[in-house]
């Protein structure tokens, strides 16, 4: 159902709405009434929203090429119950604010959600101005098959043009929604977003990139490497199990941060990377050994040992 460029893109969200998705077609679960996308790629995760809102709506086979009249409702950007709602989208008659995302767009939600539909209908929150895309941007758009005649810009929103009195203003509609209705807020950081929001929403991080690993708090411990030799692995192995008790720290993102760090050598030193690379494999067993009941002792001698060794 979901296309594997959101795989790549957002791994965790791909996995988690695949499978939400499955259950709601088996009526075992309700799709979430509000969810927050946090992330630096906001048009990606609208991408992801009207995906998300064209197979809950579709009457066909789910995929992208499916030509059911939502999905080309969607697809077309003209879904009678898919709503953007942004300082350009969702304003009722006589609202003239055009900077922010006022109460009154808040109210015509809420008056609109009074009416019933038969569609499992959407509003997506963003921050908007008038924009012409070139092509390549919309280059995902275009091969989900959507049209790309986009004329305003997706960015994330910020306290400037959603704050305190819209946010209120929505609350009843976000909590008590009728069946079948969902809020998803796209913004960089949830914090971002006034908490009375954030506290009725489910957050997601859409975020394809690991964030990197600081490893300059174990640098000293560990400054010897590459040149460790039997005599100092078992001093640096002790070294390393104090310094994980006494930060209370669990001893995977300690041989993560030694990954990294040995990953950054081998990009400084190409010269040494048949030593790095096995040195690489060390550490991921010693990973795998840490997720068994292994003490942090046996786990990390037994490294240290190895890297002395060089195999
Ligand atoms: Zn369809």
């Amino acid at each position: 159902m979901l296309n594997h460029i959101f795989n790549k893109k957002f791994p965790f969200a791909y996995n988690y709405f695949s499978e939400l998705l499955n259950l709601v077609f088996e009526n075992k679960r309700n799709f979430p009434q509000a969810l927050i996308f946090e992330g630096a790629d906001t048009k990606t995760q609208y991408l992801f929203a009207l995906e998300l809102a064209r197979i809950l709506n579709c009457q066909g086979n789910k995929t992208n090429s499916c030509d059911c009249v939502n999905c080309k409702w969607i697809k077309t950007h003209s879904h009678p119950a898919i709503n953007n709602v942004s300082e350009r989208h969702f304003k009722g008659e006589g609202d003239e604010s055009k900077t922010v995302i006022s109460a009154k767009q808040a109210r015509e939600i809420e008056k609109s959600l009074t009416l019933s539909s038969d569609y499992h209908r959407f509003f997506i929150f963003f921050s908007s101005n008038e924009k012409k895309y070139d092509p390549f941007e919309l280059a995902d758009f275009q091969n989900l098959n959507y049209a790309t005649n986009i004329d305003f810009s997706i960015k994330p929103l910020t306290f400037n043009t959603f704050h305190s009195t819209t946010p209120n203003a929505l609350l009843k509609s976000i909590e008590e929604p009728p069946k079948r209705t969902t809020f998803i807020f796209l913004t960089k950081s949830k914090e971002d977003i006034l908490p009375t929001i954030v506290s009725r929403c489910q957050v997601f991080k859409l975020s394809g990139l690991k964030e990197k690993l600081n490893y300059n708090d174990i640098l000293t411990i560990i400054s010897s490497y590459p040149n460790i030799d039997y005599k100092n692995a078992f001093e640096i192995s002790d070294n390393l199990q104090k310094y994980i008790k006494e930060n209370n720290i669990d001893i995977e993102i300690i041989l993560n941060k030694i990954l990294e760090y040995l990953k950054d050598l081998l990009k400084q030193n190409p010269q040494t990377n048949i030593k790095i690379n096995k040195d690489i494999k060390t550490i991921n067993e010693a990973i795998k050994q840490s997720r068994t009941n292994m003490s942090d002792k046996i786990v990390l001698d037994t490294m240290f040992l190895r890297l002395a060794r060089g195999y």
